[in-house]
């Protein structure tokens, strides 16, 4: 774990989160800072910096699928929901700990600002 990571101490329960949801490689825990009714990360339980770093297709694709159990979970799939994976400085990455938001619960807008 690269020092401080924020996100990994979540994983290392070394600080509190709303976890929803785990697998064997990775967690989903509700959003600090909800941007909408229901708003979830699913991260990693291994560290990766950010998406422009992450080679390993496998995990990736299971992100992806765990993101939509989840969101099945939480009642959100059959109206829809959107999965948005910031990255580094121009995609607003804050936290460097590789991260899929999953926003539901009301209607999106696009384009993102
Ligand atoms: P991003 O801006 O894409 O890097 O997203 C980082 C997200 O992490 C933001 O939506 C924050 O609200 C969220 N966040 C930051 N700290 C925590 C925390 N301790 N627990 C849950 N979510 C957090
Ligand atoms: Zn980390």
């Amino acid at each position: 774990m690269p020092d401080g990571c924020l996100f990994c101490k979540i994983v290392a329960r070394e600080i509190p989160a709303t976890i929803v949801a785990e697998s064997d490689d990775a967690l989903a825990f509700r959003d600090i800072n909800p941007a909408a009714p229901v708003h979830f990360l699913v991260i990693p339980k291994a560290h990766h910096d950010s998406l422009a770093l992450a080679d390993d297709e496998a995990l990736l694709g299971h992100l992806m699928a765990f993101a939509a159990k989840v969101a099945s979970q939480e009642g959100i799939s059959e109206n829809g929901y959107r999965t948005v994976v910031n990255t580094r400085r121009d995609g607003g990455q804050t936290v460097d700990h590789l991260h899929l938001h999953v926003l539901g619960g009301r209607r999106m807008t696009w384009p993102p600002g």
